[in-house]
């Protein structure tokens, strides 16, 4: 039987391994998918030596850039990125991939206006550097927000003009996540008007207070569930050899 898994530590609630063998079960695949937790990321090679059926597997907090020296190859988007979330495994040779960058690129695109021409990217993390690679693709300029990241915008920065001009505003924050959904990022919502679009990543819950405070304002909104969905359908069409194209 082929498996796939998913590698990360702990792994606790994470969505691949129910979202996969849903798939597996009701397309009738022969396949499993394991989750792996590993304590440190050197045991990949012990785990792909004990798993010769493994063709593909999902990479997760904290091992998304650890674990790329151990990789035979990796594709131009992740390497630009320095983020691996998606390993695909043929006759033992890995190479790796950057699936984030395929979800919010297809979850974002039915999205935009001709106005989301400037976007504001909350947050430096991983996740926001996948996002600017995608905008960069798309043209979009973009100023990075961050709190204390020498050289880029801090929240104090952004005044209701500032807010006012970028139409496009992103949230890659966990601010607002489940449990702690009474936070929001620090930053003017009452400058927010009909032609913004607000996107965050978090997907528990489904409207966060930064999506609330922005549909209050009248702006289009969007959670990152489908992104994560997408991500996962895009990691499967590269373990099957039908790469996605967007
Ligand atoms: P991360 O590497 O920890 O980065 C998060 C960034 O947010 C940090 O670099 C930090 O930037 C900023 N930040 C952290 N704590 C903050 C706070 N208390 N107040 C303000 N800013 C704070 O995390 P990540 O991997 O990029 O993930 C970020 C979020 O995206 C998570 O909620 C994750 O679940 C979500 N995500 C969703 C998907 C999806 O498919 N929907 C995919 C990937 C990630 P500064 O230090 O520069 O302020």
């Amino acid at each position: 039987m082929t498996e796939y898994g998913l590698i990360g530590y702990p792994l606790t609630h994470s969505f691949s391994p129910a979202y996969f063998n849903r798939k597996f079960k009701e397309g009738k695949i022969d396949a499993v998918y394991h989750a792996f937790p590993l304590e440190k990321i050197d045991s990949i090679k012990q785990l792909l030596a004990d798993h010769p059926n493994l063709k593909g597997m999902n990479v997760t907090i904290p091992y998304k850039g650890s674990v790329i020296p151990l990789l035979n190859s990796i594709d131009d988007a992740a390497l630009q990125i320095g983020a691996v979330n998606c390993i695909s495994i043929e006759g033992g040779i890995t190479k790796g991939h950057n699936t984030d960058v395929i979800g919010f690129k297809q979850s974002l695109l039915p999205l935009l206006k001709p106005q989301h021409k400037h976007a504001l990217v909350l947050g430096t993390g991983g996740a926001a550097k996948a996002v600017t690679h995608v905008l960069g693709e798309l043209g979009i300029n973009y100023k990075m927000v961050s709190r204390d990241t020498p050289g880029l915008s801090r929240y104090t920065d952004l005044d209701d003009d500032t807010i006012a001009k970028h139409k496009l505003i992103i949230n890659t924050t966990p601010l607002g996540m489940y449990p702690r959904t009474d936070e929001c990022p620090p930053i003017s919502y009452s400058a927010i008007g009909h032609d913004h679009l607000l996107f965050d990543l978090i997907y528990n819950p489904a409207e966060t207070k930064f999506l609330a405070n922005g549909k209050a304002q009248g702006a289009a909104i969007k959670n990152g569930f489908e992104m994560l969905e997408l991500q996962a359908e895009a990691s499967w069409q590269i373990w099957t050899h039908n790469y996605p194209t967007v």
